[in-house]
Parts: C-alpha cells; sequence; structure tokens
C-alpha cells in the first residue's frame, strides 16, 4: 500500500494536519527527525492509525508515497526546511513536489521555489492558519506555487480545509511566494485586529473599571453584531477565566508583555518596502514591542504615568461607541492589509485574487468572521477596487463609524490614554482625506536642503525655489 502524501515533521502542526488527511481518507506517510515521534503518533491515532504509514529515515520515502509525490514539510520555519530539502531532494523523482506549509518568509519561499525547480522537482509554499486546532479540524489554506503541482494536491488541500458555509477555505493564490506572502499579511491584520480589541478592553477596564468578566460580556454581546468574529469570541472567553491559584481573573496575573514570531514584522516590512502605508498594523507589531520594554516602562511611569481621571459609568451610549471605534479600525487595518495585498500582486506579478483571499480567511484562520464576506463582495463587485474605502456598503460602514471613532480616540489623546493602533488607523484615514496635504512645505524643504526640485500646480516641469 503507498501513501496519498507523506507530512514531514510530527510537531503540532504536522501530526495535526496527517490526522486531518487520515480523516478525510487520505493514506499519509508521516515522518520526523526524532523517529520515536512517529510511532508515538501512530500509537496515538486510534482508528486513524489504519491509514498512516510510518516512514523511519527520508530516503524510505520515495517507495512508501504515489508517484508524482506530494511531501508536505511542516518542520520548524528556517534552515530546518533547507536542510529537510538537501536531504531528501536526491532521493526524489523528477516532478515530485514539495511543499512548504510552514510560516516561510515569502522572500525564501521564492528562493526555494527556484532552487527545487532547478533539481526538476516543484515546489509549493502554503500557508496554513488556525493553529493546532485549525490543523486537526480544517484550517484556512492559502497555496503559492506551479499552478500544475497545486491542482495535483487540491483535492487533500480542500479536503483538510476549513469550511464557511459549505465553502472550503483553500485557494490557489499564485506563483511561487504568492501563499506564504497571503499568510504573512493575514497575520499583520491579526496583530492589528487583536491589538485594537486589546485598546477597547484597556478602556472599559483602566478607564471605567470594569471587572474582566464584565468586559467579557460586553464581547460578548459583540458577537452578535458586526464584530462577530473568532477573536472577539476569544476575549470573551479570556476575559472570563478565572485563576486557580488566586481565584481572580486569570488575565490579571498574566505578564503584561507580548511576544511575536516574526510575520507581523515581515508585514509591516513588505508594506514599507512597497511603499504601501500599513500604520495600523506597524502601531501593532510597535506596541508589542513597547510591552515588551518592561523595565524601560518602569522608569518613563515613574515621570510620565500619572493615572488619568475615571471615565465613569460604562453607559450603553459609550460602549455603542467603543464598538463603532473598533468597527471603523477594523474596515481601516483591513484596508492597509488588502492595500499591501494588491500592490504586492502588481510588484511580483502574482495576481492575486482578493475576492477569494477574503472568502478563504472567512472560516480556520485566526482572522475569520462574517466581516470578511463585506470583503469578498466588495471585490466581487469591483475586481480591481483600489482600496475597500472606496466600496460602497464598506464605506457607508465606515462613514457611520466615523464619528464615534473620533471621539473614542480624541478623548483617549487628551486623558493620556494609549490607542495606538486606533489612533494610527483614523490618522490614516484622515491623511487620506485632505484635498490638499501639507506635502507642498515638505517639497520646498527639500529643494532647499538637497535641490530636489518641486512641480508646479499650475504648469508642467520640475522647478526650483529662489530660496
Ligand atoms: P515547530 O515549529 O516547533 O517545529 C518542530 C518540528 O520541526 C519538529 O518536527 C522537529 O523535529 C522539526 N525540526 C526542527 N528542526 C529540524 C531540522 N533541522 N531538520 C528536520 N526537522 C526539524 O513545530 P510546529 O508544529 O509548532 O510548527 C510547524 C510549522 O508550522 C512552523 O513553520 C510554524 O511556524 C508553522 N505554524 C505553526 C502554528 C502553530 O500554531 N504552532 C500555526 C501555523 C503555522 P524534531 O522532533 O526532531 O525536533
Amino acid at each position: 500500500k503507498q501513501a496519498d502524501i507523506a507530512v514531514i515533521g510530527m510537531a503540532v502542526m504536522g501530526r495535526n494536519l496527517a490526522l486531518n488527511m487520515a480523516e478525510k481518507g487520505f493514506t499519509v506517510a508521516i515522518y520526523n527527525r526524532t523517529v520515536e515521534r512517529v510511532d508515538e503518533v501512530i500509537a496515538e491515532a486510534g482508528p486513524l492509525a489504519e491509514r498512516l504509514i510510518p516512514c523511519r529515515a527520508l530516503e524510505h520515502l520515495r517507495d512508501l508515497v504515489k508517484p508524482a509525490r506530494p511531501i508536505l514539510m511542516m518542520v520548524k520555519a528556517g534552515p530546518a526546511v533547507d536542510e529537510t530539502i538537501e536531504t531528501l531532494a536526491p532521493h526524489l523523482d523528477a516532478g515530485d513536489i514539495l511543499i512548504d506549509a510552514g510560516n516561510a518568509n515569502f522572500r525564501d519561499t521564492v528562493r526555494r521555489e527556484k532552487h527545487v525547480r532547478s533539481l526538476g522537482l516543484q515546489f509549493l509554499g502554503i500557508g496554513v492558519s488556525g493553529g493546532e486546532e485549525g490543523a486537526r479540524h480544517g484550517p484556512s489554506i492559502m497555496s503559492g506555487g506551479a499552478r500544475e503541482a497545486y491542482d495535483r494536491i487540491a483535492p487533500v488541500l480542500t479536503a483538510i480545509s476549513a469550511r464557511f458555509q459549505g465553502t472550503p477555505c483553500s485557494a490557489y493564490m499564485g506563483p511561487d511566494g504568492a501563499g506564504h506572502f497571503v499568510k504573512t499579511i493575514h497575520n499583520g491584520i491579526e496583530y492589528a485586529d487583536m491589538q485594537m480589541i486589546a485598546e477597547i478592553y484597556g478602556l472599559l477596564r483602566y478607564g471605567h473599571g470594569l471587572a474582566p468578566a464584565a468586559i467579557a460580556d460586553v464581547f460578548e454581546r459583540w458577537s452578535s453584531g458586526p464584530l462577530d468574529s473568532y477573536l472577539i469570541e476569544i476575549t470573551a472567553r479570556a476575559l472570563r477565566a478565572t485563576d486557580a491559584e488566586t481565584g481572580g481573573p486569570l488575565v490579571d496575573v498574566i505578564v503584561d508583555s507580548a511576544g511575536q514570531k516574526g510575520t507581523g514584522r515581515w508585514s509591516a516590512i513588505e508594506a514599507l518596502d512597497l511603499g504601501v502605508p500599513a500604520s495600523a498594523i506597524v502601531a501593532a507589531v510597535d506596541a508589542r514591542g513597547i510591552s515588551a520594554l518592561r523595565a524601560l516602562r518602569a522608569k518613563i511611569v515613574a515621570r510620565f504615568g500619572a493615572e488619568p481621571a475615571s471615565r465613569g459609568t460604562a453607559t450603553d451610549a459609550v460602549i455603542a461607541d467603543y464598538e463603532k471605534a473598533l468597527i471603523g479600525g477594523k474596515i481601516l487595518a483591513y484596508a492597509q492589509g488588502f492595500s499591501v495585498l494588491n500592490a504586492a500582486s502588481a510588484e511580483h506579478k502574482w495576481n492575486l485574487p482578493l475576492a477569494e483571499v477574503a472568502r478563504i480567511w472567512r472560516a480556520g484562520c485566526i482572522i475569520r468572521s462574517a466581516f470578511l464576506d463585506r470583503i469578498a463582495a466588495a471585490y466581487d463587485r469591483t475586481a480591481d477596487l483600489e482600496t475597500i474605502l472606496l466600496d460602497p456598503g464598506l464605506s457607508d460602514l465606515m462613514a457611520d463609524c466615523l464619528p464615534a471613532m473620533r471621539k473614542v480616540v480624541g478623548e483617549a489623546a487628551l486623558e493620556g490614554r494609549p490607542l495606538p493602533a486606533l489612533s494610527a488607523g483614523l490618522a490614516y484615514l484622515h491623511a487620506l482625506a485632505q484635498a490638499r496635504t501639507t506635502a507642498d512645505l515638505t517639497q520646498a524643504q527639500r529643494d532647499i536642503f538637497g535641490a530636489h526640485g518641486f512641480e508646479r500646480t499650475d504648469k508642467p516641469g520640475s522647478f526650483h525655489g529662489a530660496w
């Protein structure tokens, strides 16, 4: 019996993907560098073990998988992927397909795709989102690479992916690094979405003095409105949890210093490189960075950390404003994320299917939400939409949220409360909405110190001032 596909890397993600595939009826050869893991997985797989074929040495994979062999690597991102490719490639036949399903930087994927193709093999870089639960029961899958290679494994990916109202959340994004790029921007948007939620939590918690459980109630209510999403749902769950040791809210015993693995930062770097504003995403990455500067924060608190006055009761009207501020912030974060995708698509000639991107994010992944339906609809209406802010439906929603967002951000600034991502999103909109920017002055300054020249409003050409 030969396997339909192989999975290399039996840590939490690879193991769960392999079990997911077995559950959908595929036979899967499994391998892990530390070989004992393979037997552990089979021992714990229950009835699914029937569809798992243990592989104890990479050179055996060739005999264990049906050609053209799809081999999915789910190993630690970085050099482990290159090492696996180098060890495995000599034991494969032309046309076999190596798939990197880890969180690769798309630039590495572009490089690996070229290299693997030069060896006569095929290479796919696929972004998998949804954490371990997603991997086991249905992730969102963003694939990049040669179309023929994708078509060969599409049935497996489609079968294991999440479903949104019956539609699989798996799709072909484009050549080489397209899939990993889309996954990177997914994570950038995830950072912004999470940060904005945390900012509103901060107002309710420290501005109004609401207990975490009461804030959980607020988020739970929002779950049945436009904000309905996985992140809002887990926010309510996180705030409701109590600590077994202290009996108090669990959030209160968690150190306020956020970690990051790099994909949010990659989003920011790529946006800057492309010259596309992604200020809300950048602010969210920075907010994690600032949270990690605990020693410095302690010193700055001593000098500038005056406790603002209480915001009083969180009335229904106040909470309604917070909901609108969060919806507005969300629209702006997605507007930035999709603008980065749009620009990257043109730059790398990927022809990214943006409606499809929004559709496959509706279930399975961390930013899954009903809101993405609106974005998919916007790109369905206008495939070459410049920004979702110009879609009639989304721009109406943004306009409706704008007064509340201004009020919330403005008052917070006056009180000295930080709303970095919401403020950055709002400033982005305000900056885009200027009929005349102040870049006239910038151009004048540049001409004075660097003779860079400027264009005139009244005639064509390049000019210098007689400064
Ligand atoms: P890890 O990122 O912790 O990687 C561990 C796996 O990589 C083990 O199977 C390990 O083998 C193998 N490995 C490490 N170094 C090498 C090497 N030099 N050669 C061969 N194999 C090696 O596992 P995860 O399951 O958490 O993640 C896998 C990938 O999925 C990563 O790219 C991650 O970023 C991505 N991802 C993770 C998510 C998550 O929620 N965890 C979500 C989405 C994507 P050994 O047992 O021998 O050490």
